[in-house]
Formats: C-alpha cells, sequence, structure tokens
C-alpha cells in the first residue's frame, strides 16, 4: 500500500463527519475487491446518502484536483473499485431506495440497492431484474451498471445494459445529468446512456437508474446432462442454441470443477463434462420443451440426463455460483491468477470446447484432485 498522503480534511466541510472515514482500520475495508488485485488503501471513504452528498463531494474533490474511485457492493474481481491513485473512496451503497411501479413493468433504485435484495422486493409484484450474477448477494445496480454485469440468464434475458432505461448520473465536476427515458421504444436522441453502462465509474457516478423487469416465470424446469467428453458437452450447447427454444439458463461444467464443488461443497455433482439446463414458460408446456433439450443433447452424445425438481434447480445453481469462492479456497497459499468470461459466438463454442489447452505443471494436489473417486 502506498504512503503518498492527500489531504481530505475538507471533507467534512461538505458532508455530516460521520459519514466521512480516516481511521485506516476503516480504509482498509475499501483498499480491495475480491479478486486477486493489490490493494491500496484510501486516504479517505466517503459513505454517500444521496445525490447532493456525492455531487457536493466530486466538485470538492474537482477543485482540489483529488482522485475518487466509486465504489458500492465492492465484489468486483477486476480491480476497478481499487483507489489505484489514492484519494477517495465515494460510496454509494447507502443509497438503496426502491420505488416498483409494476404497471410500467420499471424499478426507479438508488445505485447501492444489493442484486438478491431488489429481486425479493419484486418477489410480490411477480416481477424480477433478470440478468442474473453469481454474485447477487453482494453485488449492486451502481457496480452492476459499471461493469455491465450478466450471469446465469443473460443467454435468455441479455445483459445489465438491455435493462437500463434511464440513468441519473453526477460528472466528475459535481453536476447532475440525466439520461435515456423510462420507455420501451424511443428513437429521439444519443443513446448516451449506453456509453456510462460498462464504464467502470470512469464517467461518473450513477445516483439513480431506471431498470426495466421481467415476469417470473410461472414454471420453470431444469435437468443435468452429462457428456463423455468437453466436446460433446460443445455441440449440445450449438444443438440446443440452434433449435427453437431459449433456455433461461445454460451454463457448462468441467469435470474438475464439479470435483472441485464436490470436495469443498458435498455439491454431489456427476464426475464429468456436464450441462446445466433450465427452461422458463407460462405454462407446463415447458415440460415439452424439456424433451427438446433432451434430443439436443442425446444427438451429440449425453450419456446422462438428470431432470431437477424445483428444489433440485436451486441446490444445481448454488453449487455453480460456489465455483469462484470453491476455487479461491481450495489452496490458501495460492491467488486464482485469472479469472475471465469465454466471449465467442455460440455457433464457435464447439470449436472453443475443441481448442487444445497449453500443456500444464501438475501440482501434487492437482494430481489428487484428477484421481477418481470412489
Ligand atoms: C463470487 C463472485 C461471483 C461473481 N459472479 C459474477 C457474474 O456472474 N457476473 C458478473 O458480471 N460479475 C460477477 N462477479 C463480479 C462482480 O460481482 C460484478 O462485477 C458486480 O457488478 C460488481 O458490483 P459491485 O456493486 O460489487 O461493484 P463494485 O465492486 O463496488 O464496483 C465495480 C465497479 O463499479 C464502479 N461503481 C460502483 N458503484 C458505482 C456507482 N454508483 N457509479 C459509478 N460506478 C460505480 C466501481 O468504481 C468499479 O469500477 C462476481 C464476483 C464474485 C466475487
Amino acid at each position: 500500500m502506498s504512503s503518498r498522503f492527500t489531504d481530505v480534511s475538507f471533507l467534512t466541510d461538505v458532508v455530516p463527519e460521520d459519514q466521512v472515514e480516516t481511521d485506516p482500520d476503516a480504509l482498509d475495508a475499501y483498499a480491495g475487491d475480491e479478486g486477486p488485485h493489490p490493494a491500496r488503501r484510501p486516504d479517505a471513504v466517503v459513505h454517500a446518502h444521496g445525490t447532493d452528498d456525492v455531487s457536493a463531494v466530486l466538485a470538492a474533490c474537482h477543485d482540489r484536483d483529488v482522485p475518487v474511485t466509486p465504489r458500492s457492493g465492492g465484489s468486483s474481481i477486476e480491480g476497478n473499485p481499487i483507489p489505484v491513485a489514492g484519494g477517495v473512496v465515494l460510496d454509494t451503497y447507502p443509497m438503496d431506495d426502491v420505488d416498483v411501479r409494476p404497471a410500467d413493468r420499471l424499478a426507479v433504485t438508488g445505485p447501492g440497492v444489493v442484486y438478491d435484495d431488489l429481486n425479493d422486493h419484486l418477489a410480490p409484484y411477480e416481477l424480477r431484474f433478470a440478468p442474473g450474477i453469481a454474485a447477487g448477494n453482494l453485488a449492486t445496480v451502481g457496480g452492476m451498471i459499471a461493469n455491465d454485469a450478466s450471469g446465469l440468464n443473460a443467454v435468455k434475458y441479455g445483459v445489465t445494459a438491455d435493462h437500463v432505461r434511464h440513468l441519473e448520473v453526477v460528472l466528475a465536476d459535481g453536476s447532475i445529468i440525466e439520461f435515456g427515458r423510462s420507455v420501451a421504444k424511443s428513437a429521439s436522441g444519443y443513446r448516451l446512456k449506453d456509453v456510462f453502462v460498462g464504464s467502470e465509474g470512469t464517467l461518473g457516478v450513477v445516483t439513480e437508474a431506471t431498470l426495466a423487469l421481467e415476469p417470473r416465470p410461472i414454471e420453470r424446469r431444469a435437468a443435468l446432462a452429462t457428456f463423455p467428453t468437453r466436446e460433446a458437452a460443445g455441440d449440445a450447447v450449438a444443438n440446443v442454441m440452434a433449435g427453437p427454444l431459449t433456455p433461461g439458463a445454460l451454463e457448462y461444467l468441467d469435470s474438475a470443477a464439479a470435483r472441485l464443488l464436490d470436495e469443498t461443497n458435498d455439491a454431489g455433482l456427476p464426475d464429468a463434462p456436464q450441462l446445466i439446463v433450465e427452461l422458463h414458460g407460462t405454462n407446463d408446456g415447458v415440460a415439452a420443451d424439456l424433451d427438446v433439450v433432451r434430443d439436443a443433447c442425446e444427438d451429440a452424445g449425453c450419456t446422462g440426463f438428470e431432470t431437477a425438481t424445483e428444489a433440485e434447480i436451486d441446490r444445481l445453481w448454488a453449487a455453480r455460483r460456489d465455483v469462484y469462492p470453491a476455487a479461491c479456497d481450495y489452496r490458501e497459499d495460492a491467488t486464482v491468477a485469472f479469472i475471465g468470461d469465454v466471449v465467442v459466438p455460440v455457433s464457435r463454442y464447439p470449436d472453443h470446447r475443441r481448442a487444445r489447452r497449453p500443456a500444464r505443471r501438475r501440482t501434487r494436489r492437482h494430481r489428487a484432485l484428477r484421481r477418481p473417486r470412489r
């Protein structure tokens, strides 16, 4: 951690004193994120309670050339909430108001609303914010917009950007601006809100977002399909996506990940390349859709196709969500060096599965993990 000191004493003239932290122990909690990147202690943290706080802090820091890093849930794994230049971490986590407009299928939220909390809030309206994210208990609307986050359900419902209708943003000089409209169709004006989505906090601080919601699926079905090889699993993905339906979620787990989850979480997953597929519908026709997926998997040579009950669906996804923490916990003496998503056109996914892996040196633990389980 750097020891360069920035004078941040002006902050208590700008926001109430109890919203400013300068105690080193408190600052350390805002020095890193959930990824492997080196931490950097900020000089101060300001907990923003509203747009006016954000505007006042940004304007004051702008006048004094003090760097500001926005932050909400701190669950990023890319290092982008880390205040690499020191200065102020501007915490928008306390800004967690939610206003649901069910007739318009919209929610107006503060940036600090946690993904799972938002969906709990929307459940009585049979609506949900749908991109899906494995860190749903940590990630907030502000961080998801800044990272254009997405997860399990993006295959059917799209990414965060596809759900942002309107944004209130504060620019670096403290000015407050609005982009977009709270309607599904509007062709007038430049789509400037899309410049902010995915800008990782570099262009301004999101203080309010209007999000498009999806109806909750009335019927859900899921299955776990196992394959003799990862190539066959890749072929099944292409078969499913070339077919007549779009799954609500379709995730690949290799056998190493399945063994890891079995070892660390007692997940009970088969020791084989596998696909978890979930289907959403409004009626029990979704059971027939499952047969379409079964055919697509069988055409690719699947060796098992287990359908899941409602409770088992949640257990499967809980296991899938645990891959990253399980990988982090696997070896206490090492950090996870690289985290990333595969980004290829779906038609090229089988080629990606077939691509040769570079040879690697295997550690003793690695070999142990590969040993067949009794
Ligand atoms: C176990 C685990 C699983 C994960 N799974 C997924 C996944 O499935 N999909 C996925 O996309 N990501 C995933 N992530 C990464 C992370 O959860 C997401 O990137 C998430 O969007 C970060 O949200 P956050 O609120 O924690 O943001 P933070 O970590 O606080 O910040 C992330 C970025 O947003 C900026 N920011 C924060 N608040 C604001 C604001 N109000 N205005 C402007 N910029 C702001 C920050 O400066 C930073 O650049 C996972 C992380 C973990 C630890």
